[in-house]
């Protein structure tokens, strides 16, 4: 039989919201549970450099993280590593969490299970990652300044992600496996951008470099011509996949899989908070992550003093 254990609030993942979140709760002297079924520390954990993260020039992601991870230890949140969650009660007081070896009961929960960004499904890839690939274009966008870049992707994403990145790079690739998908109004932008060609019905078969990307190789299927393009870096924008599977039967979820909350995190259930990439919003940022942490944080531990009168 599972051990049961009560905590006054369970923050499921550990990433930059789950962690500020467990840094509030820890010093508001909450007795606070971090469930995490990776490593510590989200999408930023591999980042080489971060440059947009108040307080630091510059910082690696695993600096950053590892230092908030201390910061919410030191104020007694446990943060309890690959005990994977097995299914989830939140309409149930207290709530449910069961895991595969335990069974936490919690006045309050907070998701902040992050996303999944899609990779190239290339061998390369790993090899290349913060080294001329990217996934954000607000976040490493401005290192190629007076570059040529490529953005992969037919979405909203890749077609906002090129025009935006002009503001950088001197010309642009935007390569994509088939038709645009992306809205009248930000195809009609791209299309007015000189700095822009578009590349239709056209696969990336190959990263090509020495110790950073320095070229991509395409196939245009319409021609069945192969082309190398000399490139600096590529913004991959071909999807996003929100944690959001365990949720599913008790909260609504956005057309994109997130989770439907304002800007206080809250969501239709009482005593539950979303916080981070996984709640609907517009922006997703490590200083919004952190934000959303804090809002989340705040707002349970308000909801927390009135439960217990
Ligand atoms: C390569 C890269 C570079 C970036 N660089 C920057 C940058 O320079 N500046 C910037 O502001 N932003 C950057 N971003 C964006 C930034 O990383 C995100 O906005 C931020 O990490 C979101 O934090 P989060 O805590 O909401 O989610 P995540 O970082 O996604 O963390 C979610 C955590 O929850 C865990 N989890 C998922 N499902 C479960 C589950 N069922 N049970 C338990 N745990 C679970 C995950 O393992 C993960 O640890 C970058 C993103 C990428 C991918």
């Amino acid at each position: 039989m599972k051990e049961r254990i009560h905590k006054d609030i369970v923050i499921i993942g550990a990433g930059m919201a789950g962690l500020t979140a467990a840094l509030y709760c820890g010093r508001m002297n909450l007795d606070t549970l971090v469930l995490e079924n990776g490593l510590v520390g989200g999408q930023i954990a591999n980042a080489v450099a971060i440059e947009n993260f108040p307080g630091f020039v510059s910082v690696s992601g695993g600096e950053l993280i590892a230092t908030v991870q201390k910061q919410a230890e030191s104020f007694g949140a446990v943060i309890d590593e690959f005990d994977e969650i097995e299914r989830v009660t939140l309409k149930a007081t207290p709530k449910i969490i069961e895991t595969q070896e335990k069974i936490y009961e919690a006045d309050a929960v907070i998701i902040a299970t992050g996303m999944n960004r899609r990779k190239l499904p290339l061998p390369e890839e790993k090899k290349f990652s913060g080294r001329g690939v990217h996934y954000c274009e607000l976040c490493d966008g401005h290192a190629y300044d007076g570059k040529i870049i490529a953005v992969a992707g037919g979405g909203n994403a890749a077609v906002d992600a090129a025009n935006f990145l002009t503001k950088y790079a001197t010309k642009l690739y935007l390569i994509h496996r088939s038709e645009l998908r992306a809205d009248d109004f930000s195809q009609r932008r791209m299309r007015a951008n000189d700095k822009i060609t578009v590349m239709l019905q056209t696969d990336i078969k190959a990263l090509r470099g020495d110790k950073k990307l320095e070229a991509v190789e395409v196939f245009d299927k319409t021609t069945g011509e192969t082309k190398t393009l000399a490139v600096d870096g590529i913004f991959v924008n071909i999807g996003v996949e929100p944690n959001t599977k365990l949720f599913r039967d008790e909260l609504t979820l956005s057309a994109s899989g997130r989770i439907i909350a304002g800007e206080d995190c809250r969501t239709e259930i009482d005593g539950v908070f979303a916080a981070g990439d996984v709640r609907e919003k517009e922006i997703r940022q490590l200083t919004t992550a952190a934000s959303d942490g804090t809002t989340a944080a705040l707002l349970a531990e308000k909801f927390l003093a009135k439960l217990k009168g």
